[in-house]
């Protein structure tokens, strides 16, 4: 019997990130008998359904926070069905810590970018053929793990942004890659530092297909830098990010938010002009600026290439333009002292008092960063007490403490 079914354990954290790994699948024509299914509950059923007609792999996108569940669910499946089933994981922790997924039980792990490889896994698997010959994939007899970089980058231009058949429509990743290497930031080991684009072409494309098939009245774009759009990451490209704003706005009239949370821009991108021009088009109201500290001995430690002074004016400039900035500010950082903590304390309540809110992350020592053997963050008395006064005033965003105990769970993994 061939491969019968794909199951993807989806989960509702993760939904969208696995949009545009199923619509790499659906759209490749060698693999249109395959039944792919992504459900967010239980997959027990499915499984058991699929075996019935031939074979089944289950897949697991794994991010580091999230190891606890899949392991359980791990370990679930194969109480119940043994080695009936295949299992992969991919996703951040995959390509970070590949040997620890096939410790815990997985069959193979897919690593770095997952568009072109977890197709060809599919097309081995179905063919009886050796997926341990991919680049990228990796087996229970792998000896050596390579680095995403070491990988083929993916060319976004080439895949779906998400998966219309399987109606997985998410927000459309606009830039992947980053040249700047933040410590506490795993997406220069993810993904890169050569930035890539996805083209106004493509993305005009795929969204008039959403808005005619699915009825799309808004959409996301996702980008570790918003206002780099269309360059090599480290200056804006204003004529390109408006080619790409009014192309999409004109060609599909559906609200673009672009710049607001899970994307970010970086202080020192934000000038009058540009979000004067952004504003004509995007539908955001807020606009996420990366500060992360108020100390410029810590931004200079996590190797941020900017000042706070830089996300000070980056506030005031948003501000003016009619935007609400929405700050993200990490407590915790590896060698904070005691005044590095009083300034970022001191200057939430600046950046409130400019209008902006906060949004509050504790520092998680996260796979793949250069931070990753960092004592995970710790809030201290006053940090909560600031946060606890802020959070009444609905001037801060975030889960922070949260975020404090899934970073001494990471900090366990190492
Ligand atoms: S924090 Fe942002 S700018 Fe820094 S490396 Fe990560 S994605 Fe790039």
């Amino acid at each position: 019997m061939g491969l019968h079914s794909l199951i993807f354990r989806a989960h509702s954290t993760s939904r969208y990130s696995i949009a545009a790994l199923l619509g790499s699948i659906e759209t490749d024509p060698r693999l249109t008998h395959i039944k792919v299914i992504a459900p967010i509950g239980s997959i027990e059923r499915a499984i058991e359904q699929g075996l019935k007609q031939g074979s089944v792999i289950v897949a697991h996108s794994v991010m580091s926070t999230q190891l606890d569940r899949v392991k359980e669910e791990l370990q679930t499946t194969r109480g119940r069905f043994g080695k009936d089933v295949v299992m992969i994981a991919g996703g951040p922790h995959a390509s970070s810590r590949p040997g620890e997924l096939l410790d815990i039980g997985f069959d193979y792990v897919a690593i770095g970018e997952g568009e072109s490889i977890f197709r060809e896994f599919l097309w081995h698997m179905d063919n009886d053929r050796d997926p341990t010959t991919i680049p990228g994939i990796v087996g229970q007899d792998s000896h050596v793990f390579p680095a995403p970089r070491e990988l083929e980058r993916v060319v976004l231009d080439k895949y779906p942004p998400f998966a219309i058949g399987l109606n997985i429509v998410g927000p459309v990743e606009v830039t992947r890659g980053c040249p700047f290497r933040c410590k506490f930031c795993a997406t220069p080991f993810l993904t890169g530092g050569v930035v890539r684009h996805r083209g106004v072409e493509s993305v005009t494309r795929w969204l008039k297909r959403a808005v005619r098939e699915k009825g799309f009245e808004r959409t996301w774009f996702l980008s570790p830098n918003a206002l780099c759009y269309g360059g090599r990451g480290r200056k804006a490209e204003p004529e390109k990010l408006e080619r790409l704003l009014k192309n999409v706005t004109a060609a599909t009239g559906i609200d673009v938010f672009f710049g607001s949370f899970p994307s970010e821009v970086r202080p020192e991108f934000v000038t009058h002009e540009l979000l004067e021009m952004v504003r004509r088009y995007v539908s955001n109201r807020t606009l996420q600026i990366g500060l992360q500290s108020g100390s410029d001995r810590i931004l200079l430690q996590a190797n941020r290439h900017h000042t706070v002074q830089e996300g000070v004016n980056a506030v005031e400039v948003a501000r003016d333009a009619g935007f609400i900035p929405h700050v993200d500010m990490i407590f915790g950082l590896p060698f904070e002292c005691q005044d590095d903590v009083d300034a970022s304390l001191q200057m939430c309540r600046e950046l409130v008092n400019l209008g902006a809110k906060i949004h509050a992350h504790v520092f998680m020592p996260l796979p793949g960063s250069e931070w990753e053997n960092m004592p995970a963050g710790l809030l201290n008395t006053r940090t909560r007490q600031l946060l606890g006064e802020l959070a009444r005033k609905k001037k801060v965003t975030g889960s922070w403490g949260y975020q404090e105990s899934l970073g001494r769970k990471l900090q366990r993994h190492d």
